[in-house]
């Protein structure tokens, strides 16, 4: 059993730079220099271009217009930035951000555990209620929270008690039969298992055995009585019965021979299942009901519906937030919203022996750049002036919330290092009664979650201001793709996507610069200056030592140089029409992207449009390294390694620069997407895919993606670093970064879609008294060429109970880890040990919670605490992904590919991959605007006469039922039934009657809501690309291996089981 889980970096126990005094990087004083990498001379222009210069030949020349500067008059000056917050208000009263006066968080902190813990568990016990109830000790008047730890069995509070299946009517969800708010009397009932208005229902506070109970005590207490008839877990035989003992008869054929499947093989999880062939061979037992267990659709429902529609306002620490599925308004109140910052758990354990008993990893999902929706507020801007922002001496933090001020508001104390501070004399103000600063709701940086500071020159490059970015667009002109149309596809693309380059709120066009390079063998660059009649081609021809030939020029505003640029994008598609070329180069295309933009002094983003495995005698040459021999063998992590020397030093580069990199890939075969995608996923950038693109069948699918990916928000040369009140740390990053050290996180860019994963371990006590805070401090360059600070803050509980740590788990985000942590680990282990060890941390985690939160009961029975208890189908779904499943069917560049972008997801991105959304469509009310609800992801829930949308956020299904009502089919495809659907059709003819209105418009939000494009695939039942459909039901046997979530779920039990004896 590991103790350790994947992390492949050094243990934190070890000395680290930057812990002791914080000296460098980041977190140092603002008079040193602050980058390593920035401290360095300015390189200098490389020698005199060796290659040709000629004239690009255009038909018609066009007379010159004058010259003007590229970037003066752009560059918005940082004083300039108009002031998003208000002036400050007379009175408190009057906050303009819309602040209650009445709620500052700080006050509410100390004493908020319990009530808002309580307030948490009445909103997600309910739905399972208790467990079993055979704790005769278990008083009913005495307060579980103070109960102490192991002495006795606390009650289980919010936990998911799996029981038999309901011998009576059968309920839609899980039956919690021993549940005193939902037992045998109630069990039946078909919405009491998770009915969304239970928590407010009056009749559950006047239940016989609740009433009277203090309210922590009365949610969880069991209450003493028989347990129900079938109790007794999964359908248990008794000793001497067929199979194991205590092992959960399945029907015939769900065990053994699947759990030994190619995804699940090996001894850890083969094991339990070795009289599998035993059971083949029997008659079939009675089969469990799949409602049965716990459901993601349900789970995801009833958050919905009972905080859905709602304002959550962050005012409390430790606060659990609405599931990501759930549509909900933030107000920042002190926290920062939930789409920042999302954590595995809301309370930390108090000690590193409780956070190792329960293996439950502490970590938080930051997504600094996460879309705030149009009702809510968006960030205000503080500006310090010359002074910047005000910091701690010692840990260097920002001024934020967590501050305490004292001394009649002349000093300050610090809430991560504790550390006093003198307050600066232009920053002073007067303490009211409570020691709030009066000015509390007038300054950002007192009040909120998040905001963001003004950076001054201390935080440049070179104490130089920064320049606006620039986008390079570096287009492979090879055969292949001016075959295709692919060619000419982007370059007419360009002509319009280009007005719609990123800009500041406000402002009238975009200051980023563009410039454009094609290459295949060789590199074109192109002078575009907007004096010019005609654009200027330069061609390097020596990829050996990329340099870029023209200073003056490449670089350019699109709104200044429209006109050449227009030509340029013209005439490339018939330039390079006749070529035979079709070999290319890739690492030093992205060396020219890098140089030009050292050259030009800024940051910026390269977006490359390739087609083959580069094959050219140039740096980064790579080969066919595919060998589908080595999958399910020790070796096959290489398959996954990237290659390195060249690309290790470009992203260096890359990042140094501030240069983001996305790769959009046109493939007809094996291409080493592991090392060719390599520099994308340290730079902040993303990798596209398709393969054997056509013009006609995905081109708009693409088109999509790059509109999506040019216009999005975005900032530049990016250095983030995660502080943390004493007693634990940031100890591990995941996401498309960099790190020189251990704790600054450098992203060449970071855009609205990336996340960083954090984990956090202790190095001391926490305080139950002071929490768990962190302060995510991110300092960026704006697509503007402002240097700024965003600043996301966080408090948590901290608790020496576990069961206060489960209660308050988020299963969105634990999966998210768990997915990164994975997909980082299988670069140094085999496959196999990977998932054995995600199930032994799956079963460590739920073991714990059983031995040390629930009360005793029969072992047959599985218990889940209720904010997991739909963990199990999310873990058994990531262990049936491409990338882990190793199957020899699946392409060895799309598991790559898989891996590289799970890498920087965020929660709402994890959540869908590892469970789609299947919504049926067949019966829906046209008249209504709502989207039905989703369905189990399971080929139980189709139905030959349905027709069903399946979505992940990568891929999208339209499946269609063999016996799909013909008029259905004739009103969405315009054919008369089933049978005359074309096989190939890849999309919906607009149609003008209201199911075709209906679905178009359900796929065009869809495909809005989601950061990446999809290509819909019609598929018709037991056709043959049925297949690609069916790996994403995943509660079912997965096709490519891996066990279906019922067999999973009796799995995981038993290794629990073993866990526990
Ligand atoms: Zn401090």
């Amino acid at each position: 059993m590991s103790q350790q889980g994947y992390v492949a970096t050094p243990p934190y126990s070890q000395a680290q730079p930057g812990m002791g005094g914080y000296p460098a990087g980041f977190g140092s004083s603002p008079a040193q220099p602050l980058y390593g990498h920035y401290g360095g001379q300015p390189q200098s222009f490389p020698a005199p271009p060796t290659g040709l210069m000629k004239p690009v030949s255009s038909p018609s020349g066009m007379p010159p217009p004058e010259v003007s500067s590229q970037y003066g008059s752009n560059i918005q000056q940082n004083g300039a930035h108009p002031q998003r917050y208000p002036a400050p208000p007379a009175a408190a009263a009057a906050s303009p951000y819309g602040q209650p006066p009445n709620s500052p968080y700080h006050t509410i902190a100390p004493q908020a555990p319990a009530q808002q813990l309580t307030n948490q568990m009445g909103s997600m016990n309910l739905g399972y209620g208790p467990g079993p109830m055979q704790n005769p000790q278990a008083s009913p008047t005495s307060p579980p929270a103070q109960q102490p730890f192991q002495t006795a069995p606390p009650p289980t509070m919010g936990q998911t008690t799996l029981g038999p299946p309901p011998t009576g009517p059968h309920s839609p969800q899980m039956a919690p039969p021993q549940s005193p708010l939902a037992g045998p009397s109630m069990g039946g009932h078909p919405s009491m298992g998770g009915h969304p208005s239970m928590g407010g229902h009056p009749s559950m506070g006047g239940h016989p055995s609740m009433g009277g109970h203090p309210p922590m005590g009365g949610m969880g207490r069991p209450v003493p009585g028989p347990p129900p008839p079938g109790s007794g877990g999964f359908q248990q035989p008794g000793p001497g019965a067929a199979g194991q003992p205590g092992y959960p008869q399945q029907p015939q054929g769900q065990f053994g021979g699947q759990m030994a499947g190619p995804g699940m093989a090996g001894p850890g999880m083969a094991g339990p299942f070795q009289g599998g062939a035993a059971h083949m061979s029997g008659p079939p037992q009675k089969k469990l009901d799949p409602d049965s267990i716990p459901s993601t659709t349900q789970v995801t429902e009833d958050d919905q519906a009972k905080r859905g529609g709602q304002v959550y306002t962050t005012n409390l620490r430790g606060q659990v937030p609405p599931l990501v599925t759930t549509d909900f308004t933030v107000q920042d109140q002190g926290n920062a919203s939930p789409r920042f910052m999302r954590c595995t758990t809301y309370s930390f354990p108090c000690t590193a022996d409780l956070a190792k008993q329960c293996q439950v990893p502490l970590g938080a999902i930051i997504k600094p750049f996460a879309t705030v929706p149009k009702n809510e507020t968006p960030l205000y801007f503080v500006n310090h002036g010359e002074t910047g922002p005000i910091r701690c001496n010692r840990c260097k933090a920002y001024m934020c919330p967590y501050m305490q001020f004292i001394d009649g508001g002349r000093r300050y104390q610090c809430g991560f290092c504790n550390c006093v501070n003198e307050v600066p004399a232009f920053y002073f103000q007067h303490l009211d009664h409570m020691g709030r600063r009066v000015d509390l709701y007038e300054r950002p940086e007192l009040s909120l979650g998040s905001y963001e500071f003004e950076a001054t020159l201390d935080y440049c490059k070179n104490n130089k201001p920064a320049s606006p970015p620039a986008y390079i667009f570096m287009i492979d002109v090879s055969y292949a793709n001016i075959k295709s149309g692919l060619v000419r596809l982007i370059c007419e693309e360009l002509k319009t996507l280009l007005d719609n380059l990123p800009r500041e709120d406000g402002a009238e066009s975009s200051t980023v610069k563009v410039g454009f390079v094609t290459y295949n063998k060789i590199l074109h660059f192109y002078n575009v200056k907007s004096a010019l009649a005609q654009p200027q081609m330069m061609v390097v021809s020596d990829t050996a030592e990329m340099f870029v030939p023209l200073l003056d020029g490449f670089l350019v505003n699109f709104q200044e140089s429209r006109a050449v640029i227009n030509n340029l994008l013209d005439q490339i598609p018939d330039m390079f029409a006749d070529t035979n070329e079709s070999e290319t180069v890739f690492a030093p295309v992205i060396q020219a992207g890098v140089e030009a933009l050292k050259t030009a002094e800024c940051s910026g983003k390269l977006f490359i449009f390739h087609s083959s495995i580069p094959t050219a005698e140039a740096p980064g040459k790579l080969k066919n390294r595919d060998d589908k021999k080595l999958i399910n063998t020790e070796k096959e992590k290489t398959l996954f390694q990237p290659q390195k020397g060249v690309y290790e030093q470009l992203s260096k580069d890359c990042v140094s620069q501030g240069c983001s990199v996305d790769l959009f890939l046109f493939p007809s075969q094996y291409v080493d997407l592991a090392t060719m995608g390599d520099v994308p996923t340290h730079t902040g950038g993303s990798i596209f895919k398709y393969s054997n693109f056509q013009v006609e069948m995905d081109g708009e699918h693409f088109l999509s993606d790059l509109r999506k990916d040019v216009e999005k928000a975005i900032g530049f040369d990016a250095i983030m670093r995660v502080r943390t009140s004493t007693g634990f740390r940031a100890t591990n990053f995941f996401g498309a970064i960099h790190m020189n050290n251990t704790t600054d996180v450098e992203m060449a860019a970071v855009d609205c879609d990336k996340a960083v994963t954090v984990e956090f371990k202790h190095d001391d006590k926490l305080s139950e008294e002071t929490g768990a805070l962190m302060q995510c401090a991110l300092l960026y360059t704006t697509v503007n060429g402002q240097r700024r600070l965003r600043i996301h803050n966080l408090s948590l509980n901290c608790s020496a109970q576990l069961s206060e740590l489960y209660k308050s788990c988020e299963t969105d985000a634990l999966i998210n880890f768990f997915a990164k942590s994975a997909y980082r680990a299988m670069l140094n282990q085999p496959l196999k040990t990977v998932r054995e060890i995600l199930v032994n941390q799956t079963a460590h985690m739920l073991a714990c919670y059983r031995k040390n939160c629930s009360s005793p009961s029969a072992a047959s029975q599985l218990i889940l605490p209720d904010a997991m208890k739909v963990f199990p189908v999310y873990l058994n779904s990531l262990m049936k992904t491409g990338p882990l499943v190793g199957s020899a069917d699946l392409s060895t560049d799309d598991r790559a590919h898989q891996r590289l972008i799970a890498t920087a997801m965020g929660v709402e991105d994890t959540q869908l991959l590892l469970y789609p959304r299947l919504i049926p469509l067949h019966n829906m009310d046209v008249a209504s605007d709502v989207v039905p609800a989703p369905v189990r992801c399971s080929e139980e829930r189709l139905t030959d006469a349905g027709m069903f949308l399946l979505e992940n956020g990568r891929s999208l299904f339209l499946w269609l039922g063999q016996a799909c009502p013909p008029e259905l089919v004739q009103r969405v495809f315009n054919v008369p039934s089933f049978a005359h659907l074309p096989a190939d059709l890849s999309s919906l003819p607009v149609l003008d009657n209201p199911q075709s209105k209906k679905l178009r418009s359900i796929i065009d939000s869809l495909l809005d809501q989601r950061p990446s494009a999809m290509k819909l695939l019609i598929v018709k039942q037991k056709d043959r690309s049925e297949m690609l459909f069916r790996q994403h039901l995943v509660e079912d046997k997965g096709p490519y291996g891996g066990a279906s979530y019922m067999d999973f779920l009796c799995y995981v039990h038993c290794e629990i089981r073993q866990v526990l004896t």
